[in-house]
């Protein structure tokens, strides 16, 4: 699997919730989601209600999963985690939501991926904290109504779009994550290292930082591996000069860009003459699932300005060409 993979591995869970951040306060980065949330949660709590339903959008690994532990924790509430794909009928919903205490937080991950069925329990749910079960089969089926207590739903999803309009509705805060900048890259990454007692010179922590795809994830990831280095070679200390070693040996280039992500420029490039190409004939190109271009390759390659993404597909833009070596021709010259 790739190490800049933004989603979790498999095996990962256990080394990663040493590491979330359980209050607002040591959540860095996002201001206008802490911003939000300074305001919302302590209001809510004032008014001894339930916070409103949450949905949070932005690609893996950006901390929507920690923002609902987080929503859980300044509610003095509890935390119920599941995902669109894991609820496979309404009775698993149902389920769920009889279960909560006042004022818990659900957190269903990848929402978008709801059933239509399963979906259309949430509505009530959501709006007037009822649900309609259906018992029986046939002529002697009846529904029947269920009062729940007052919750919040945290729903998460990469791509907003992706939610049918009633469900998006229902949520009266709506936010997206972005991805981190170099700083409170590195500022998480200190956090880390203290708790796994490892030492980070500043100038280890900016190198980790500039190859970590603005994903605290990533960061996380890049950082364990960096100190099993460290370890080996250098006292424990994270240098420079020992994050350099270690992520080259992973392979991941100064710009944080692996081979996955440069076979994808290079198709782009040297396959489709820069483009514009489609998704699909792209993905065909480099062997790759469509959604995963959309979802996990191409957002961090449009944001640093090596792909557009044009009416007519995808593009290379001159820096694609610059870092993959090869010289533009520009058009009309031979
Ligand atoms: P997502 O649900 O968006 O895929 P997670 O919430 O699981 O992402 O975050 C992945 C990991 O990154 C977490 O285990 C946490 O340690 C770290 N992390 C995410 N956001 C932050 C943040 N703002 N500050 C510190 N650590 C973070």
């Amino acid at each position: 699997s790739r190490v800049i993979d933004p989603a979790a591995t498999p095996g990962e869970g256990r080394g990663e919730p040493a590491m979330r951040p359980e209050r607002l306060a040591d959540y860095d980065g996002q201001p206008r989601v802490r911003e939000h949330l300074e305001v919302f949660i302590p209001a809510a709590r004032e008014r001894g209600e339930s916070l409103d339903h949450c949905l949070l959008f932005g690609p893996p690994g950006l901390g929507k999963t920690t923002l609902a532990h987080i929503i859980a924790n300044e509610m003095d509430a509890g935390l119920k985690v599941t995902s669109g794909p894991v609820l496979e009928k309404a009775g698993d919903l149902a389920a769920l939501l009889t279960n909560l205490a006042p004022h818990d937080v659900l957190f269903i991950d990848e929402i978008h991926r709801l059933s239509a069925a399963v979906e259309e329990i949430l509505y009530p749910a959501m709006e007037d904290y009822q649900i309609d079960i259906v018992i029986g089969e046939g002529p002697a089926a009846r529904s029947i109504k269920l009062d729940l207590p007052p919750f919040t739903l945290v729903g998460a999803t990469t791509r907003a779009g992706l939610l049918t309009s009633p469900l998006r509705d229902r949520f009266g805060i709506t936010m997206r994550l972005d991805f981190y900048g170099l700083e409170d890259l590195a500022r998480i990454i200190q956090r880390s290292a203290r708790l796994l007692g490892v030492t980070v010179e500043p100038e280890g922590a900016a190198e980790i930082a500039r190859r970590s795809r603005g994903t605290p994830r990533v960061a996380n990831r890049l950082l364990r591996r960096v100190r099993d280095l460290a370890e080996v070679r250098a006292d424990g200390v994270v240098t420079a000069a020992v994050a350099e070693e270690a992520l080259t040996m992973l392979e991941v280039d100064p710009a944080g860009l692996d081979k996955l992500d440069q076979k994808l420029l290079s198709a782009l490039i040297g396959k489709f003459e820069g483009g514009p190409v489609g998704l699909s004939n792209l993905a065909a190109a480099i062997g790759e699932e469509a959604d995963t271009i959309e979802d996990v390759l191409e957002p961090y390659l449009i944001q640093e300005g090596y792909v557009q993404r044009t009416a007519r597909g995808r593009c290379a833009t001159g820096l694609a060409y610059s870092h993959m070596g090869f010289v533009r021709q520009e058009p009309g010259a031979d």
